[in-house]
């Protein structure tokens, strides 16, 4: 701790006074090191309402994979609908009879729609924000009007409903998690992920690299619009979805991941 900091925990005590010291780091290095905490952005990003009213909702559901008491796997593809890589997924989710979860982002609903027009019944769609920004940072009125906006488009694109939630990057402060509980959504993380970057001279290597990291209850992220770096995987999911059926896995929604019927 430096001295400024220390004088600043001395002079005000308190979170508030911490704060201003770590402030104060930041503003001296130019940058957060590992062990700064990061500035107090005020009240904001916690969720706490600047008239201090009570929060819509007293809790929060975050799930990173279903229960581990049955081989299940849940698919899902962030980013979407993309004109050309949404279309390859669902092909290759559809040839094998399988479903997919997509989250997707508002905007490229409004703008790519159609793609998912037969998706309803057949694959879950979920809630990615409309601008796909970092809500970690945003207070509670933006996280909402991000969440809302979108939740909208899908009722208007496809007549759903959209039960979950996955903030961009994974990335939550308080005000995400509390903005997704008052719209009644739950927030989905995820416990396995392809690694492009680790087989880019073998990509077959992607699949089982991906299928030793699944668990019974596995909640798997890809995605069906981003960087060419990532078609890979797009090129290989019917041999992942194939693998995954060799290791006795069901494929099914994140929804029936975590509220399983049977
Ligand atoms: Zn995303």
């Amino acid at each position: 701790m430096d001295l400024s900091r220390r004088d600043a925990l001395k002079v005000g005590g308190g979170v508030v006074a911490g704060a201003v010291g770590a402030l104060g780091a930041v503003a001296g290095k130019g940058r957060l090191d590992e062990g700064t905490p990061l500035p107090f952005y005020g009240s904001a990003v916690s969720g706490i309402r600047p008239d201090r009213s009570a929060p819509g909702a007293a809790s929060a559901s975050v799930v990173w994979a279903g229960p581990a008491t049955s081989r299940r796997v849940a698919l899902t593809f962030d980013d979407g609908p993309h004109p050309e890589w949404t279309p390859r997924v669902l092909e290759a989710l559809d040839r094998a009879g399988v479903p997919g979860t997509f989250f997707c982002t508002g905007r490229n609903v409004r703008d790519h729609g159609s793609i998912h027009r037969d998706s309803v019944g057949r694959h879950e769609l979920a809630n990615h924000t409309f601008e796909h920004p970092d809500l970690g940072r945003f207070p509670l009125d933006r996280c909402r009007d991000e969440i809302g906006r979108t939740s909208a488009a899908l009722a208007d694109a496809y007549g759903v409903t959209p039960t979950l939630f996955r903030p961009p990057y994974g990335h939550l402060g308080g005000a995400t998690l509390l903005a997704a509980a008052e719209a009644g959504l739950t927030v989905v993380l995820w416990s396995a992920q392809p690694r492009e970057e680790l087989f880019r001279e073998q990509p077959d290597g992607i699949v089982t690299d991906v299928a030793a990291a699944v668990r019974p209850g596995s909640i798997v992220l890809g995605h069906d619009t981003g960087s060419a770096d990532r078609l890979p995987t797009i090129e290989r999911l019917p041999r992942l979805i194939a693998t995954l059926r060799d290791d006795g896995y069901t494929l099914v929604t994140v929804s029936e991941l975590l509220h399983p019927r049977d």
